[in-house]
Parts: C-alpha cells; structure tokens; sequence
C-alpha cells in the first residue's frame, strides 16, 4: 500500500469515526509498512496505540480489505525517529469539499438483512449419529423454545460437520413452533459488518436497540471476532444484555471456546458458562446414513437413477473429510450418471470421482512429520532424528512420534526406526507424554493441533 492510498484510505474513516476521533485518533497514524498481511502504523505514544488498538482496529482493518488490500491485522507501534506527532487540540473541520466526496464514498453500505436460511438445513435432513448425537440433542431442545435452561447453546466443531446446518434447523423450527419469536441468525462476520456501520453511520443506538430486542440470538462462527477487539467488545455487551433478559443465545465456532486464540478472557468465560458440545468428525456410520438420506433426496431430481450395491459403503469408506466433501462427491454422481445415462457403478465412481478419491487417498509419511515438527519449533531435521536428549529437542521429538502414530499406520517399531533407531517403547513413551501433556498444557495441545491440521491440509 502506498502512502497515497492510506492518505485516501483515511480519509474514509472520517465518515466512520466522526470528526472529533478523527483529529485525535486517525489522523495522527503514519503508514509504517504492510508485510505478510500485517500493516504497521506509527504512533506518537504508547498510550496512543493501545487507545487506537482497542477501539479503531476493526474498522481500519475493514476499511482497508473494503480497499482491496489485503491485511489480516494491524498494529501499532511507537517509533523513535517519527514525525507522528500529538495532534493538537483545535483543528478546524476538514474543507467542505473533501467532506462531502468522502460522503458520496462510503455512504454506499447497504442495510444488511439477517442472513437467509437454507431450505435444506432442517432437523429433517440431519442424520443422527454418535458423533454428533450430543450436539443434535441440544439443538433440538432449544428448538422447542422452552425455558432457557442452558445459555448460550455452544456448538463447534471442525469444517462440514454440520454447525451451520444445526443452527438453521434451530431457526426454522423455532419459527414454525412460535413465530411470534423475533430470531435473528447471523455469522460473526456479518455481526462485525454491521457493527462498523453502525459505528460509520453514527447508528450506534440503532444497532444496540435491534440486537437488544431479539428474543434468539445465533451468531455462527463466532472465531471470526477473535482478535477484533472493539467488536469483541460489543459483541461482549449485547451477550450480556440479552442473557440478563433471559433471551436464549446460540453460538457456533471451529474449536472450543478456550482454545480460540486472540479470544479475550471475558468473552470466553461467558461462552463457558452455557452448554458447550462438540461436533465430532463422523464415523463411517454416520456417513453411510448420510449418503443414503441424500440418495433419497437425490431420487426427486434423477428418478429411475440406480446405484449399484458398495457405492455408497465405498465412498462412505474413502471419504472420510468433511460432509460437504462426501455431499459434493454424490452430487457429482449424479449428474454425471444422469448425463451418460448409465447405472452408477464401481466403474463410473472410480471414473468420476478420480480427483477426489486421489485426495483422500494421499498418505502423510513420518519423513513429512519431521520435516513439518522441526520447521514449526525451528529446530532441525537431524536434532529430531539425533540422539540428543536436551529438553528442546525431546519435546519436539515426542510431538514428532505422537503425531507419527495418529496420522499414519506404522506400527510403534516402525517409527522408532524412523527415529534414528530407537526402540519401540520409547516412541509408546513418547506418545503417551504427549497424551498427557495435552490435557494439562494448553500450548502443546495447541502445537498439536495445528501441525496436525498442516499435515491434513
Ligand atoms: P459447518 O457449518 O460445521 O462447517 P455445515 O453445517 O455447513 O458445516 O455442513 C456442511 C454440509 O454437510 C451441509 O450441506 C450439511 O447439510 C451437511 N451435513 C453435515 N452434517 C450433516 C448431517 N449429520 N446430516 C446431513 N447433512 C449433514
Ligand atoms: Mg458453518
């Protein structure tokens, strides 16, 4: 981003945070640099930058993807050598014409409705199974728009297993059974959207008065707000508005509340507070019997379409990703049967779904997990490998070994090969430290996730 652009970029915030932030707040920022997604500003003082931080953050940030840049973060830092300086205390107002071009800018936001509820995701198309017997349980008792017993209903879990479709089932059944019931569903992104227009248009009542008036609040995907600290803290309020009202709330995120990163304190100890239950990822089982509730949808649009005994058992077997995945593979099927008019068989499913069977098929190696463990604590390959038993090496090591044991099929001997040789009990100790560790210690529990994710993706 050039300096032009922010000295743009800026200006559009003045219609965002009103005249007299801007002179004190933004005006004073100086474009340092953007790298790797991060954009650098200078501030005068410290004090400055956390006061800017906490309250100006999200909508620069905002401001600055709406400007086609692309920034995940930004932050702000006190520089020795620059020319930031306090802004005085009497500016007068910008010029009229800049003023009224900002205007015609940024007044282009439409209203946002709530998010539109898909047709599909009922109760009724939900397949119930071990892995997310839980969650559908808690979901439907929600449903039933009883008492609040359990506030917020928190429901996470990883990509496709079915949170959204979860929630909106919430949402048609409630409006089925008590439609006098104001239930607004929407993503935490669309939450911060309009939060910062709020905030840009000066609505700031508005929108404190619609979200305070809802009788079922859902907000999906609610790690989206981690690290956007001004609207974490609305988002804060509004919860606590509408749990003192007694007004149910319902949550869903990709992981459990305490181990959303950047997620202040506060808010994750109010998610904690509710009911929290996790989707888990689906056994062969509960993929089976969503394939075959989708056949059966399936047969409405290709009547006559037949599927050949072990189709269905050999993707439930193969594809053992997410839902969306599995879904997206019949759906395929499908079409291509209907298209060249054949039975859908062994053959054709092979044929057809080569890219995504060659996908689910790839093999992580325990060669891939070194190299991947000791990039992610900087250490190298052979340190992993070594004999050396210094704590900072064993620690990486045992992480190398675990993750060696859950995502391939060598058998511990196998491993411990693989290890310089080691004997097959020290790699079944190793495993089992870090079985313990990741209970009692949040960071290599979290170490462990992500490098797990890494190798999965
Ligand atoms: P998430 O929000 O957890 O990422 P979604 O709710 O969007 O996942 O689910 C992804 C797709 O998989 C959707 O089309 C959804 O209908 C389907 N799906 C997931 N779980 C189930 C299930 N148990 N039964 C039927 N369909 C499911
Ligand atoms: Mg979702």
């Amino acid at each position: 981003m050039t300096q032009e652009k922010w000295g743009q970029l800026k200006l559009g915030l003045l219609k965002t945070v009103g005249q007299s932030n801007y002179t004190t707040w933004i005006e004073p920022l100086e474009f340092e640099q953007l790298q790797d997604g991060v954009a650098v500003f200078n501030v005068p003082t410290n004090f400055m930058g956390n006061y800017v931080s906490q309250n100006f953050a999200d909508v620069i940030l905002y401001e600055l993807n709406t400007a086609g840049e692309k920034v995940q973060r930004v932050t702000f830092r006190v520089s020795a050598n620059s020319t930031a300086k306090p802004s005085p205390r009497l500016v007068s107002e910008a010029p009229k014409a800049v003023a009224a071009s900002v205007e015609s800018t940024v007044s282009t936001g439409e209203e946002l409705p709530a998010a539109p509820l898909d047709t599909r995701f009922t109760f009724d198309t939900f397949v119930v199974g071990k892995p997310n017997e839980l969650a559908h349980a808690a979901a439907r008792r929600v449903s039933e728009g009883g008492p609040v017993t359990f506030n917020p209903l928190v429901l996470y879990g990883g990509v496709g297993l079915g949170k959204t479709h979860l929630m909106h089932a919430i949402a048609w059944e409630l409006r089925k059974r008590q439609p006098e019931l104001n239930v607004l569903y929407l993503s935490a992104e669309q939450f911060m959207y309009r939060f910062v227009q709020a905030l840009r248009e000066r609505k700031m009542m508005d929108f404190k008065v619609l979200f305070r008036s809802v009788d079922v609040l859902m907000v999906d995907d609610v790690q989206f707000i981690a690290g956007k600290d001004s609207t974490q803290e609305e988002f804060f309020h509004t919860f606590n508005a509408l749990v003192d009202q007694n007004k149910q709330i319902i949550i869903s995120a990709d992981r459990a509340p305490g181990e959303i990163k950047d997620l202040e304190e506060r808010v994750k100890s109010r998610l904690q507070c509710g009911l929290v239950v996790d989707l888990h990822p689906t056994d062969y089982e509960l993929r089976l019997g969503i394939l075959q509730a989708k056949v059966q949808q399936h047969r409405d649009t290709y009547p006559g379409l037949e599927i050949a005994n072990g189709v269905l058992e050999f993707l439930a077997q193969r594809i053992s990703t997410n839902v969306r995945v599995l879904e997206g593979a019949l759906t395929r099927l499908f079409a291509f049967a209907s298209l060249v008019g054949r039975e859908i068989d062994m053959e054709l499913t092979q044929d057809c779904l080569a890219d995504v069977l060659r996908a689910s098929e790839r093999k992580i190696t325990v060669e891939e997990i070194q190299r991947k463990v000791s990039d992610y604590y900087n250490i190298r390959l052979s340190d992993i490998i070594g004999p050396k038993r210094l704590r900072s090496y064993a620690r990486p090591r045992q992480v190398a070994m675990y993750l060696a044991k859950q995502l391939t099929s060598r058998s511990l001997p196998e491993i411990g090969r693989r290890f310089g040789g080691r004997d097959h009990t020290t790699v079944m100790h190793g495993v089992k430290r870090i079985e313990e560790l990741k209970v009692i210690d949040g960071q290599i529990a979290e170490d462990v996730e992500i490098l797990r994710r890494a190798l999965e993706a």
